[in-house]
């Protein structure tokens, strides 16, 4: 039997361990795949406050190491659903069930794909949502980035410092990232903007991806980019529908919890960008760990 259960082992998870803990309660951490969420996979910080410079995997693992040392346990399994028998919620996984007082939904969000014809096949032959992971297999090669938000611009940039050339293509004309990323990655020699434009089609052959087609939106105008590697960037959607009996969805599958972070669940909370929202950030993320764990001992201590 635990205090609380929190589902999900990034930012905003690993956070919510860390104040169950320091709080005395007693915190699992269920993890489907591995620990950091999103940010693992970013190269640089440089918006998290007091941290100057930090790569998304150091940031996510002295999380983890620190939720960990604080005494929350932190299991590997895929969280099949949850149930409520009176007070107490059972929390349903691939290894088992666990039963506890409160859960933290932190289930954060999954790269989105563009949902061209032949995507899937072609993800690990070229087509990729992770330039940190994937990128050193593009050296020397040309590649591209689809996105307008800060992923991409960011990944434009990690690229451009070892692929000949890097393409950024986005649908509009103003991008979603910070300004000052934007103006960096205008500075480098091998970035090529391509804007108002959308990939259209993905070309390969047996080996893997040789161009892919881009139209412009306006024109309707189609041009052929040669290379081997697309990084796609569009942002994430949630996947909350095994949570629905226990959790009130919007229409994009986001949890909704006004700022209490509180479900319509009695001792059933939420955190980070699993939830609606209109910044989703890493501070945002790492708060709203804080304010689910206190406000779940603050349940506990009132059953
Ligand atoms: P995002 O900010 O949601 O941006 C997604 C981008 O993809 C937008 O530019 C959007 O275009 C475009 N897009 C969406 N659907 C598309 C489609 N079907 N086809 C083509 N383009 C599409 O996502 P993100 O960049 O992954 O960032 C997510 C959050 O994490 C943001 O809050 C971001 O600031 C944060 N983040 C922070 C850092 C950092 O602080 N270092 C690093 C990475 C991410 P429109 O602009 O037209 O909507």
């Amino acid at each position: 039997m635990y205090d609380i259960v929190i589902v999900g082992a990034g930012t905003a998870g690993l956070s919510a361990a860390i104040y169950a803990e320091r709080a005395g309660k007693k915190a699992l951490v269920l993890e489907a795949a591995a620990y950091g969420g999103q940010i693992i996979n970013t190269p640089d910080i440089e918006n998290y406050p007091g941290i100057a410079h930090i790569s998304g995997f150091d940031f996510a693992t002295g999380l983890y190491n620190q939720a960990k040392d604080l005494g929350a346990e932190i299991k590997f399994e895929k969280v099949l659903g949850i149930e409520t028998d009176g007070n107490e919620k059972i929390v349903k996984t691939s290894g088992g069930e666990y039963r506890c007082k409160a859960v933290i939904l932190a289930t954060g969000a999954k790269n989105r794909p563009l949902g061209l014809d032949n995507e899937k096949e072609l993800v690990g032959k070229g087509v990729s949502y992770c330039a940190t992971c994937d990128g050193m297999f593009f050296r020397n090669q040309p590649v591209a980035v689809n996105g307008g938000g800060n992923t991409a611009v960011e990944d434009a940039e990690f690229l451009a410092n070892f692929c000949s050339k890097v393409y950024i293509i986005h649908r509009r004309d103003a991008f979603r990232a910070d300004e000052k990323e934007v103006e960096r990655l205008k500075a480098k020699e091998n970035v090529e903007f391509i804007l108002n434009a959308t990939v259209t089609k993905l070309n390969a052959d047996d080996k893997g991806l040789k161009s892919i087609e881009v139209t412009d939106k306006n024109t309707k105008e189609v041009r052929t980019l040669e290379v081997n590697g697309l990084f796609v960037a569009i942002g994430q959607s949630p996947d909350n529908t095994a949570f629905a009996n226990v959790t009130k969805l919007d229409s994009k599958g986001y949890i909704e919890a006004g700022e209490d972070l509180k479900t319509g669940t009695d001792g059933i909370f939420t955190a980070g960008d699993c939830r609606t929202k209109t910044v989703r950030q890493l501070t945002t993320a790492a708060s709203d760990g804080a304010v689910a764990a206190l406000a779940a001992c603050a349940y506990i201590d009132a059953l």
